[in-house]
């Protein structure tokens, strides 16, 4: 095979997308596993363009593409199947072209979950989670929370109509209990709570002091308090968690995790983890 010949391209179609940092772990994996014909390519689609972009990937023969806003409920329709999560949280981020056949699957709540599992050191299931934000982070981390057994999953967000569809959506598709609730000023979160989720884009870069308007003593050192945001990841979110002795897991190990299950699905190769994460911090100067 030529040495430039490529063979194996896998992507991300967004828009705007020029900012998303997932080519830079990705080809960092790929170097890292020896993989040099496969190539990661960040692509520019307008949500009316999605399904000649769709066509593209079999008729080019892409093994594989990355969904981002504002695609991951609008490819659904071009998917010839998906894993049973991805129909229950009705979305998809990541696509596997088998053999010119379709398949979606949202890596998003399962890299959640392999963080706190794996970094953390808990297991979900019988736990009580609240879960501040309602979007598509919010949903694919409160339908996999609910099928990993949590007992009871409350949504908190500034707009509590979303809060409601949500919390209809998990108890309708999992067994957790699920409630919901509005995002006001000082919200006190309950005592009984074992895992503590902002997966709000609040501390996302440039708004690095952001932080939600909770009341941050009523977090405690019997909680594991998750951050989404994976940059910068030690959120002030995280910091006043980690002040009052809760354990913490950051956005960071979510998004390798997440990128992790993508390459695994593509490649069939253990995604090289570290060299992943190690791309993302140089990336993001941490
Ligand atoms: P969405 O736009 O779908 O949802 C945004 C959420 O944030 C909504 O709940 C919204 O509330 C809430 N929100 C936004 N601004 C504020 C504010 N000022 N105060 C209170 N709530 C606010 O985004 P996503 O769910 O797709 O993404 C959320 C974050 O998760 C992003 O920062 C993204 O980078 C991160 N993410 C991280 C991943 C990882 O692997 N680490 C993977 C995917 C996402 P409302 O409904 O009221 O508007």
């Amino acid at each position: 095979m030529a040495k430039n010949y490529l063979d194996s391209i896998v992507g991300v179609f967004g828009h705007p997308v020029a900012e998303n940092p997932t080519v830079v772990m990705i080809e960092a994996g790929f170097k890292a596993a020896g993989l040099q014909n496969w190539r990661y390519l960040t692509l520019d689609v307008n949500a009316d363009d999605l399904g000649r972009a769709m066509d593209a990937v079999r008729f080019l023969g892409f093994k594989g593409i990355n969904l981002t806003i504002p695609h991951k409920v609008a490819v659904l329709k071009y998917l010839d199947e998906m894993s049973e999560a991805a129909e229950k949280i009705g979305a998809v981020n990541t696509v596997v072209n088998r053999d010119g056949r379709l398949f979606g699957e949202n890596t998003d709540g399962k890299g959640f979950l392999t963080g706190i599992k794996e970094d953390a050191g808990i297991d979900p299931a019988d736990k009580k989670v609240v879960v501040i934000g309602a979007g598509g982070a919010a949903r694919a981390i409160c339908v996999e929370l609910g099928l990993a057994g949590a007992s009871h999953i409350t949504i908190v967000n500034r707009t509590l109509q979303k809060a409601e569809d949500l919390a209809e959506r998990v108890s309708s598709k999992t067994k957790a209990d699920a409630a919901a609730a509005e995002l006001v000023s000082g919200f006190t979160i309950p005592d009984e709570t074992d895992i503590l989720v902002q997966a709000t884009s609040v501390g996302l870069y440039p708004d690095i002091e952001g932080k939600a308007d909770i009341n941050y003593n009523s977090l405690s050192d019997t909680m594991t308090v998750c951050d989404v945001i994976p940059n910068p990841p030690n959120t002030p979110f995280l910091r006043e968690a980690e002040g009052r002795g809760a354990k913490v897991l950051d956005g960071l190990s979510m998004l390798v995790y997440q990128g992790a299950i993508g390459f695994k699905l593509w490649t069939g190769i253990d995604a090289p983890k570290g060299a992943m994460k190690k791309s993302l911090k140089d990336e993001f100067g941490i």
